[in-house]
Formats: structure tokens, C-alpha cells, sequence
């Protein structure tokens, strides 16, 4: 059930509620009176449940857009570790290597941990360098 589905049926509710509320102020038996508070009474109950319901929906919307964003974002991370593949640098590094140009390293914690990208330097004169990212030293060259 959509949001505006519900908003229909409280304001659908509402007017009936305010035409038994209406009828209770007019000059009728008391049998009849008292059906219609039965009535008003269980109107209340029903807009209560169609707020928690709106609430509940609101809430699941929130939820499923969420969600939406995540598999996005998961989708995407797939292609973009599809292009590289997880092998041993010249220095001895276990990397994920970018197989097209400009070819260069990226951190395998930050990609498997966090499906972030970060490109490893190939280092000082011994080859020594940190990931940007998690600051773990490889020896890239
Ligand atoms: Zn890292």
C-alpha cells in the first residue's frame, strides 16, 4: 500500500468520522446514540491504525531507498574490480593489479574491507610505500 493510498483512506475516514460526529449532535434516541458513539469509537481505532500504518510505510520507503543506493553502489563496485585482478607485484606484493592503462597497483584491504580504490605509489628507492588509504606498507617495485 503506497503513501498516497493511505492518505486517501484517512481522509475518506475523516469525513465519515465527521458525519457520525454530526449525527450524534442531532436530537436522536438514545439506542441510536449510542451506536453511533460504538462507531465514533471505532473510527478513532481505525485512523489510529491507518497512522501507524502510514508511519510503518514511510519508514519501509525509507528503508527500500536505502537499499536501492547500496546495490547501486555494489553494482558498480563490481564492474570496477572487474578490471583489475589479484596478483603479486615485482616487489613481492599481493595487490590488485589494474590490467589496462596507466597499469598501476591498488590496495587489497581497502578494496575487500571498504570496495574502495586506492592506488598504491610504487615507492621510495627501495620500494617501500603506504596505501593511502589504510596506510598499510607494500613494496610495490
Ligand atoms: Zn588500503
Amino acid at each position: 500500500m503506497d503513501i498516497e493510498t493511505i492518505t486517501a483512506a484517512v481522509g475518506g475516514l475523516k469525513y465519515v468520522k465527521n458525519t457520525f460526529s454530526y449525527l450524534h449532535t442531532k436530537t436522536i434516541d438514545s439506542e441510536s446514540k449510542k451506536k453511533v458513539e460504538e462507531a465514533l469509537e471505532k473510527f478513532g481505532d481505525i485512523q489510529n491504525a491507518l497512522y501507524s500504518l502510514r508511519e510503518e510505510n514511510f519508514s519501509i520507503q525509507t528503508k527500500n531507498e536505502e537499499l536501492r543506493k547500496k546495490l547501486s553502489t555494489y553494482e558498480n563496485w563490481e564492474e570496477k574490480i572487474s578490471s583489475y585482478e589479484l596478483t603479486e607485484s615485482p616487489g613481492g606484493a599481493i595487490a590488485y593489479y589494474f590490467k589496462d592503462d596507466p597499469q598501476h597497483y591498488a590496495c587489497p584491504s581497502c578494496a575487500n574491507n571498504k570496495h574502495e580504490l586506492h592506488i598504491l605509489p610504487n615507492g621510495d628507492c627501495i620500494g617501500q610505500s603506504a596505501c593511502p588509504g589504510c596506510k598499510t606498507p607494500f613494496t610495490i617495485s
